[in-house]
């Protein structure tokens, strides 16, 4: 078979999305179908921006790396490219008993200078004793494969705790203590480079191109406009041959032998662009079986405005926060929005932030609104000394929204891919990387494979 009739995209988040978007444009001449369902009536998954006070602001993720090609060459694709906006230069901070700033020099957490550790503050004396050790002991074992064992060998716990955990565990949803090395590649990097792990930071560092431009980027009117723009721009693209049917939860996936059934379209491919434990009931036997055993953590958001007069002046210039796990209750992060993002800056000198809350191992679904609320707005009360109204407030819940890359995550990925059924690709942030980047690489990367086999 050359040209497949029609193929099923499952799953409209930016994977699904991206998915479709290159499916499209590999079809292009021929009359191939491409249809894409999504359960929500609305696009984006974890992509998601609403107003918020008359402000739209991002209730899930806020921004992509632009270090890496993926994102910023689909925002280019569908013609946001000029228009990507990248955050101020407000500066992150770590909340240890008090404020203490990011020092600037790390790679991934991951310090490439002692005495920049030592002048932030954060460390206390004996940490930065322990961490000091990595310039002589000897190389780390690493066939664990587990984040913390790893740095906790290079450093101890401090370093590991306040700062590569907290940073690294605020992207993930993580408790690196139990999260894969190999999963986080400039990580496994630096430990695969040599004995100690300062010095390959620093290498890694020096050979970056000098003055790389901002790390980060988004489209002006928030990260869902990403969604929108790529969609619009396949259907114009696929002129009548795209269908995108929102509302419509896929319920049965049965092969038969030219294919597929799915809900009962019949398709010749199918991408199930979803989470693994979405797909799990969807499939039978050792795969659904190994679907289901990739474990997730709930977090939430809380987003709230600070009346001008009740912000303080230290807090200016700063970006926002990170909470380290062992002074953690539920809040891990506060991201300043109106000081992180130009655009989001208030005509009245209010603050709006969004507090996230949950990880790996600090469960909150079994919280309601109004105690989320209240957890959000007393531990920030208590971290920066102010006193934030609760009138307002939004909830953003985003249940088993980080899939856990446990040790040895990639070969559990191989051997699912390995049963899958003939025709039938599973792509998006439980597999190959959650970042924004990652997903719409691994949506590409499901139907460049399925556009393959399918010609075969
Ligand atoms: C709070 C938060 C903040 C984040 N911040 C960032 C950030 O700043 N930068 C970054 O790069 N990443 C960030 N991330 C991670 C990133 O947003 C996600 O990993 C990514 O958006 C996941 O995309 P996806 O398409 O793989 O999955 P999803 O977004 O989960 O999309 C899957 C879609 O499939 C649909 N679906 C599920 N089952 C079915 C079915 N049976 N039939 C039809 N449809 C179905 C769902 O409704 C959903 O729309 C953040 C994530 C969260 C939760």
């Amino acid at each position: 078979m050359t040209t497949p009739a029609r193929i099923v995209v499952v799953g409209g988040g930016i994977t699904g999305v991206a998915a479709t978007h290159r499916l499209t444009e590999l079809t292009a001449g021929s009359d191939t179908e491409i249809v894409l369902l999504e359960t929500e009536h609305r696009l984006g998954g974890k992509i998601k921006t609403s107003s918020f006070g008359g402000t739209l602001v991002d209730e899930g993720a806020d921004a992509f790396l632009i270090r890496t090609p993926h994102a910023v060459q689909l925002a280019t694709d569908v013609g946001l490219g000029e228009s990507l906006v990248s955050p101020t230069s407000a500066s992150a901070a770590i909340w240890a008993g008090r404020l203490y700033p990011i020092p600037s020099d790390l790679a991934l957490g991951v310090p490439t200078s002692l005495m920049s550790i030592a002048r932030s503050g954060l460390i206390p004396p004996a940490g930065l004793a322990r961490a000091a050790l990595d310039l002589i002991r000897p190389r780390s074992e690493i066939g664990h494969d587990s984040i913390g064992q790893w740095t906790r060998s290079r450093f101890g716990h401090h370093v590991h705790d306040r700062l590569i955990d907290a940073l690294v565990g605020s992207i993930y949803g993580a408790d690196t203590d139990h999260f894969s090395l190999a999963a986080v590649p400039q990580l496994h990097g630096l430990a695969e480079a040599g004995r100690s792990a300062v010095l390959a930071g620093r290498r890694m560092r020096s050979s970056a191109p000098a003055n790389s431009g901002p790390i980060f980027g988004a489209p002006p009117l928030g990260m869902e406009q990403l969604i929108t723009s790529a969609i619009s721009h396949t259907l114009d693209r696929g002129a009548g041959r795209v269908q995108v049917l929102s509302g419509a939860r896929c319920e049965t996936l049965e092969q038969t032998p030219t294919g597929w059934l799915v809900n009962g379209i019949e398709a010749n491919g199918v991408i199930l662009a979803i989470p693994a434990h979405c797909a799990a009931p969807l499939l039978a036997g050792e795969v659904a079986t190994k679907l289901r055993s990739l474990e997730t953590a709930d977090v939430a958001i809380v987003t709230v405005r600070v009346n001008a007069a009740d912000w303080h002046n230290h807090l200016h210039h700063r970006s926002g926060y990170l909470v380290p796990k062992s002074q953690q209750r539920l809040v891990t992060a506060v991201s300043f929005a109106s000081q992180k993002w130009a655009h989001l800056t208030q005509a009245d000198g209010s603050q709006i932030l969004r507090i996230s809350l949950g990880r790996d191992g600090l469960p909150i679904r079994e919280l309601d609104d109004t105690a989320l609320i209240d957890h959000a707005i007393e531990e920030t009360n208590e971290h920066l000394g102010i006193s934030i109204e609760r009138s307002g407030a939004r909830v953003s819940r985003w249940t088993d929204a980080f899939t856990q890359y446990r040790p040895h995550h990639a070969r559990r990925i191989t051997e699912i891919e390995r049963t899958l059924p003939d025709f039938l690709h599973i792509a998006g942030s439980s597999y190959r990387g959650i970042g924004i980047p990652s997903c719409i690489a691994d949506g590409v990367r499901a139907a460049n494979e399925l556009l393959t086999t399918l010609a075969d």
